[in-house]
């Protein structure tokens, strides 16, 4: 008989170590990289190890070089942690090992994902009938909307991308907010756009998208059907703010234009009663890009993308093979709406995540981690630091003494003392500290602890 086991229960083991211990772990790797070559490296294995052997070996190999980005002390990029429900399901996803490309190849997959999907449409407020797909991050939610947005606008121009291609195509105009994520620049060049087809609209102090910039841009379409998308953003990376979404769908529809929303954190704001007027109107979009991994907490890798016209998402990236078993029932086959192939169930843990925490436990995750990141600010701002932003969400930015060196120094002092972890940026022009508040489990006292360890790593600087 196989030894499940032992590498099981070696894993579950250092699972629940690795996990007790975050409260109170440092928040930073401890090795250098080439303490972590020296514990994992050598020679090729020619034979074999037992595998509870080489679960300890990885387990205990790796440990010094993690970044605990499940603390609710870990403030960088926007990264979220695991909550214990969506945790669970991802083993047992990986346990259960479905290829859910297919409704005939895992039945159950299929239906998980289709019910996660509808539950998703009704927590957004999207349209019913708004087609889903279950990406590896919104990176790949961009890439498959903005492939969407492709084929309709050519489509209505008479082109037909997918047999065509772009060779001779109508030209495409992109036009996107200045400060829009750069995953939106990848996906158009995946998608053989080239960066050279974005028009960059003006933006406000917050790296909002000016509405009447966009207007402008759209004027000169005239009264011909230019294929024509539009890239709005629901909170900005660094600041976390909202483009104007109620006022960019009027006046790009009005343009016959394809409205693309990037809300990679941003969009769960809908799901707050106190912020959601923040994407008021974001419903009247085309397509959505979000992710699970950030604010809903799932393991990585976990995106969602979303489109209103379920026919361009399907027609943008279906696929018909003569040895596939594809569903005539109607049930779900997620190739038609994802650009893998085979792939990961990777919409059990979201089901997961939502039915342990329902609405309103996605709710107070999002207010707390808003009123959370306002207190941190309040903290430095008390001690006479400027904070460069305003705190609409759950991001904040930091500049210390109006200076860059100092801004600089006092991030990596910060990551050196370990009482919290966060990254730096620079924000029109300025080096800034960025604060992203993400993680379920922050709470006041992660943010009182870590809001005096920054200010002591500011004294050190300033000697
Ligand atoms: C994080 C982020 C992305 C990229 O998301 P991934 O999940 O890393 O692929 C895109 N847009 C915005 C606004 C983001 O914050």
């Amino acid at each position: 008989m196989v030894d499940w086991e032992g590498p099981l229960s070696e894993a579950y083991d250092r699972a629940l170590t690795y996990l007790e211990a975050l409260p109170e772990r440092r928040v930073g790797p401890r090795a250098t990289a080439a303490e972590l070559h020296e514990a994992l490296g050598g020679p090729l294995p020619t034979g074999a190890t037992d595998p509870r052997e080489v679960v300890e070996h990885l387990a205990k190999g790796v440990d010094d070089g993690l970044l605990p980005s499940g603390s609710g002390r870990f403030f960088g990029f926007v990264f979220g942690g695991a909550t214990p429900a969506s945790l669970a399901a991802d083993w047992l996803t990986t346990v259960w090992d479905q290829n859910a490309g297919l409704y005939a190849a895992s039945p159950a997959a299929a239906v998980v994902e289709d019910v996660t999907a509808r539950w998703l449409v009704e927590l957004f407020g999207l349209p019913a009938g708004t087609s889903v797909g279950f990406v590896t991050g919104a990176q790949m939610a961009n890439f498959t909307a903005l492939a969407a947005a492709r084929h309709e606008v050519l489509r209505r121009a008479g082109w037909d991308v997918e047999r065509q291609g772009l060779s001779g195509s109508p030209r495409i105009r992109v036009l996107a907010g200045a400060e829009r994520h750069d995953t939106i620049d990848r996906a158009l060049r995946f998608l053989g756009l080239g960066t050279d087809c974005i028009e960059p609209i003006p933006v406000d102090d917050q790296g909002r998208m000016r509405a009447d910039a966009l207007a402008e841009a759209l004027r000169e379409n005239g009264r011909g059907a230019v294929p024509t998308i539009v890239c709005a953003q629901a909170g900005n990376v660094n600041t976390g703010a909202f483009d104007p979404v109620a006022e960019v769908c009027e006046t790009a529809h009005a343009h016959g234009a394809w409205v693309h929303v990037d809300g990679a954190f941003g969009i769960w704001a809908r799901v707050s009663s106190g912020l959601r007027q923040l994407v008021d109107g974001v419903e009247q979009a085309d397509s959505w890009a979000t992710d699970a991994h950030k604010w809903l907490n799932v393991p990585y890798d976990s995106g969602l993308v979303f489109c209103a016209h379920p026919e361009p998402h399907r027609a943008a990236m279906s696929i018909r093979a003569a040895y596939l078993i594809q569903d005539e029932n109607g049930e779900r086959d997620s190739l038609d709406y994802n650009p893998e192939f085979s792939r990961r169930a990777r919409g059990i843990p979201v089901y997961a995540a939502i039915r342990a925490l329902g609405r309103e436990g996605i709710a107070e995750i999002v207010d707390r981690c808003h009123a959370m990141a306002e207190r941190f600010a309040d903290h430095l701002r008390t001690a006479d630091v400027e904070i460069l932003n305003d705190v609409v969400l759950n991001q904040v930015l930091v500049r210390f003494d109006d200076d860059d060196a100092i801004t600089r120094r006092v991030v990596t002092e910060v990551q050196n003392e370990g009482t919290c972890w966060m990254s730096g940026t620079t924000w029109q022009g300025k080096a800034a500290m960025r604060i992203s508040v993400s993680n379920w489990t922050t709470g006041p006292e992660d943010i009182d602890r870590s809001a005096e360890a920054v200010l002591r790593c500011l004294q050190q600087v300033r000697g």
